[in-house]
């Protein structure tokens, strides 16, 4: 929609959806695609630079500000002599005040219509540009999720969107946010369910607004088949489908350079994704659970949760890591995680 596609146009494969959806891992599959580079959660690279999010480290082991990669990006659109605080703050301030995930409607309706979003639009071209420039990538792979910042991407010269709403199953995710987990802080499943279903009300609009343009993906059909989804995904972006690096449920994970996103995405190395995902069964309350499934109604419902045995049974003692285990090196702890908007 909107502008022709160019040539040159760089293609934004955006992951929308409530974090701990999964959204890591698939970026960093996808990032072993020839020609794709996963930036991880574009949106969190100021704050966390200055030190002001969850955690300030990249992918591959650096502080963001002495990455290879990073370092050359984070001066993009700073003017002179400002330092990385000063313009971090201001970029923080843009996010919140014009790219939150209740701007998404008025972003797709009325565009660019603030000198503040112009702003933010003209640094985000800017940086996804510089981004490609310096890795080389004709795709680009964010996670950051948030659909206020998706919203925005048709509006961006030179940027042709492909987006990809990633719903889990809410009592899953709920169960997810109870543990903590590194840099990751924890949620009670009310909140965490609310956040998804604002979230995924958001990323369903975007979807109906792009339907040419847009893919649904539940993470367990993703899990189930992660060669299929991918094969999907690279053809939606025009790749070669032999570039699939994903073998029967194994993958082979190199160093990425990733703004925060799961703890796991430090990992590398032959991974296997578990093709099921039963972790709400193990240790999440009755009383949670229920909550989880009240508040995500009838979104969930829609989405085929519908686990009416298990909302009413005893839950499961937890498994110990070694009888989990998958037989390659490692098997993974989904999810994602961020500081949602
Ligand atoms: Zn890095």
């Amino acid at each position: 929609m909107g502008q022709p596609v160019e040539d040159s146009d760089i293609t934004v494969l955006c992951i929308t959806g409530w974090c701990r959806n999964g959204s890591t891992i698939l970026g960093n599959i996808l990032n072993e695609v020839p020609g794709f580079f996963h930036v991880g959660e574009l949106h969190f690279l100021w704050k966390n630079s200055a030190g002001r999010g969850a955690n300030s480290l990249c992918g591959c082991g650096a502080v963001l500000a002495e990455c290879p990669i990073w370092s050359q990006i984070l001066p993009v659109g700073r003017p002179e002599g400002m330092s990385l605080a000063e313009y971090a703050d201001i970029v923080i301030a843009r996010q919140q005040g014009y790219a939150r995930t209740r701007h998404t409607w008025r972003i797709m309706k009325r565009g660019i219509d603030t000198e503040g979003l112009r702003q933010h639009a003209q640094l985000m071209t800017d940086t996804y540009r510089a981004i490609a420039e310096r890795t080389g990538a004709r795709v680009l792979v964010d996670t950051t999720k948030i659909p206020g910042e998706a919203a925005l991407l048709p509006r961006l010269e030179g940027i042709r969107p492909v987006f990809v709403h990633l719903v889990r199953d809410p009592v899953a995710v709920a169960n997810s946010w109870r543990s903590p987990k590194d840099y990751v802080y924890t949620m009670s499943a009310s909140k965490s369910t609310a956040y998804w279903r604002g979230f995924n009300i958001a990323s369903r609009a975007l979807l109906r607004r792009y339907p040419g343009q847009s893919m649904f993906l539940r993470y367990e059909d993703f899990i189930a088949n992660p060669a299929a989804t991918v094969a999907d995904l690279l053809r939606r972006c025009g790749a070669d489908p032999q570039d699939n690096p994903v073998n029967g449920q194994t993958v082979e994970l190199h160093t990425n350079h990733t703004v925060t996103g799961n703890p796991d995405r430090f990992r590398t190395g032959a991974t296997v994704i578990r093709p099921t995902d039963d972790s709400w069964k193990r240790g999440l309350p009755r009383r949670a659970r229920l909550a989880a499934m009240l508040v995500s109604w009838p979104m969930s419902w829609r989405y085929g949760y519908r686990h009416p045995a298990g909302l009413l049974a005893r839950p499961q003692p937890a498994v110990t890591a070694a009888a989990v285990a998958s037989p390659a090196k490692s098997g993974l702890e989904d999810g994602s995680v961020g500081s949602g908007s």
